[in-house]
């Protein structure tokens, strides 16, 4: 046996023989042009459109966040000024096949030298061209092998298109070389439930048919298991099953204490899944996901129809909506400053919403609107709050429109620094922990190369949300956690121990935190966090609080 570390996604664990995904094709002939430039652009033309097509159709089988992606490399495959350079490379002489494949790899560098989100498109960049130059070859596009018994896939990384129509009847578990806590693979894989660890160094030796444990859980994929490892996972693996069939029941402590779970949604279809899933109700729906794509602010009636289709499907529960948040990773033309050299710490959020307050105050009355028709408990929020004074802000002009629960996320190291004066002022708090996360390390989220950064383990994360669950309990108010730290079991009850009152999350991760919850009682929560919170690091902390009550 051996142990080959990387960074795991959500608590799964899975069994089973390797099978590795092809390498991409080989890379395509210099010789030169060999026919009229026509008819070498005219199979280009036909190849990306057969492409895009294919990408379109992928996407609309998927649904989901895994529609969009796939929508977005479509859009990718016939960018005109790639289709452009692609011809005038083989007005220059080259083959179709090179003209494709060099006009792509010239753009993926600009892209990767951006770093970051931008840089992470490149991977996406890298499969369109596969695409393209295989259609053009007459071959398969690279992609998932098929096999008629279950597997664990293996992969340098996993392009979006394939992530998302993965067999799940098939594909026991995801291992990838390469790829951090934000690639397209860990977001879907999150989504969708999928077993996977990422980043794993030692993947490449990794062979067809050898048999691996993934366990997600302890970011470790283990070769060869020995007959007593292979009992364990078999257990494992039983229970998670079981604990799948059982009926969902309330998300609550051992002792009874009540918490909450709720959904992270960013659109009105993904509702009833996530009721299916076990949630209770939505503690953040992402409303600039709706508007990602729009040149102009949404009509307010526009707006109120997607509150409605949303909120009809919780009566008499609770759904958090936030109000746009603009900026950074998620520009919103018609709210975004497009000149800002640092924009995760420029005008985004509420700031940007309080620049430009006839749209903030559009989105209010829209859901005002939609309140008055429905039967939900709604809560509205600010994003990218800095202070009390921003926090008197949001919620004066709520309540002027309407609103009757209103109240701020936690996202800047401020806020939560001056929480007593903020829960004089609002009705509640959220804590968006990968904003949290990300200002209070000063490490942008969407960078791979300071990704060790962004763990919400940390315990000066875990002090300033020790700081808004001390200040609303004191204030009898709500502490809810919405950040991805949520969706982690164990952390989620060092964040129940440490004053959340309730936990919402990507709903496939519902049923894990729900299991792990109903480990601990309450005084147990408040000691994993007593002994979270005086560790060094993130990573102490996290075996502080496994060493502190162990089940
Ligand atoms: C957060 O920052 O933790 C959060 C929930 O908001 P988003 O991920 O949308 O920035
Ligand atoms: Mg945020």
């Amino acid at each position: 046996m051996s142990e080959l570390p990387g960074t795991g996604v959500g608590r799964g664990v899975a069994l089973g023989p390797v099978l590795r995904m092809p390498e991409p094709l080989g890379a395509p002939s210099s010789a030169p042009l060999d026919g009229p430039v026509e008819a070498a652009d005219a199979a280009v033309h036909e190849a990306v459109a057969a492409v895009a097509d294919d990408l379109t159709k992928r996407g609309a089988l998927a649904g989901g966040d895994a529609q969009a992606v796939l929508e977005a490399q479509a859009l990718m495959a016939q960018d005109p000024t790639l289709l452009d350079d692609v011809h005038t490379r083989i007005s220059g002489g080259a083959n179709a096949e090179r003209a494709v494949h060099d006009a792509f790899a010239a753009f993926q560098d600009i892209l990767a030298a951006m770093g970051g989100y931008m840089g992470e498109r490149a991977a996406d960049l890298g499969d369109v061209s596969q695409r393209i130059i295989a259609k053009l070859r007459g071959v398969p596009a690279p992609g998932v092998p098929d096999s008629d018994t279950p597997f664990v896939l293996v992969a340098r990384d996993l392009a979006p298109a394939d992530t998302a129509l993965l067999d799940l009847d098939k594909v026991l578990a995801l291992v990838t070389s390469d790829g951090g806590p934000t690639s397209h693979t860990a977001i879907l894989a999150r989504a969708k439930g999928i077993t996977a660890i990422v980043g794993v160094e030692g993947a490449a030796d990794l062979v067809d048919g050898q048999t691996v444990v993934v366990d997600a859980a302890a970011g470790v994929v283990v070769t060869d298991p020995d007959p007593d490892l292979v009992t364990a996972t078999e257990a494992r693996i039983a229970e998670r099953l079981a604990a799948a069939d059982r009926p969902v029941t309330p998300g609550a402590l051992a002792d009874g204490t009540l918490v909450p779970l709720l959904a992270n949604l960013g659109n009105p279809a993904d509702a009833a899944g996530a009721v299916a899933l076990g949630a209770e109700g939505v503690g953040l729906f992402r409303t600039e996901f709706l508007f990602l794509d729009s040149p102009t602010a949404p009509t307010v009636e526009a707006q109120r129809q997607a509150y409605v289709q949303l909120l009809s499907v919780f009566p008499g529960k609770k759904v958090v909506v936030r109000a746009l948040d603009a900026g950074a990773d998620k520009p919103l033309s018609f709210l975004t400053d497009q000149d800002e050299e640092n924009p995760a710490l420029g005008r985004r959020g509420l700031r940007a919403l309080r620049h430009h307050e006839a749209v903030l105050r559009d989105q209010l009355t829209a859901l005002v609107q939609a309140d008055a028709e429905t039967e939900a408990d709604l809560w509205v929020m600010a994003p990218m709050v800095a202070d009390a004074e921003e926090t008197a802000y949001f919620v004066s002009l709520a309540r002027e429109l309407g609103v009757r629960t209103a109240g701020v996320m936690a996202e800047v190291p401020s806020l939560a620094l001056l929480a007593e004066q903020v829960f004089q002022q609002a009705d509640f708090v959220s804590v968006g922990t990968n904003d949290l996360t990300q200002y209070t390390l000063a490490a942008d989220r969407l960078l791979g190369s300071v990704a060790s950064y962004q763990d919400p383990w940390h315990p000066a994360v875990l002090r300033l949300v020790a700081q808004l669950g001390a200040a609303g309990r004191d204030a009898g108010k709500a502490v809810g956690i919405c950040g991805e730290a949520a969706a982690d079991p164990l952390l989620a009850v060092v964040l129940v121990g440490l004053g959340a009152t309730t936990l919402s999350m990507t709903p496939a991760a519902l049923a894990d935190v729900r299991a792990e919850l109903g480990q601990h009682t309450l005084e147990q929560a408040r000691e994993m966090a007593r002994a979270a919170l005086a560790a060094p690091s993130a990573a102490a902390a996290r075996a502080a609080a496994t060493s502190a009550h162990v089940v």
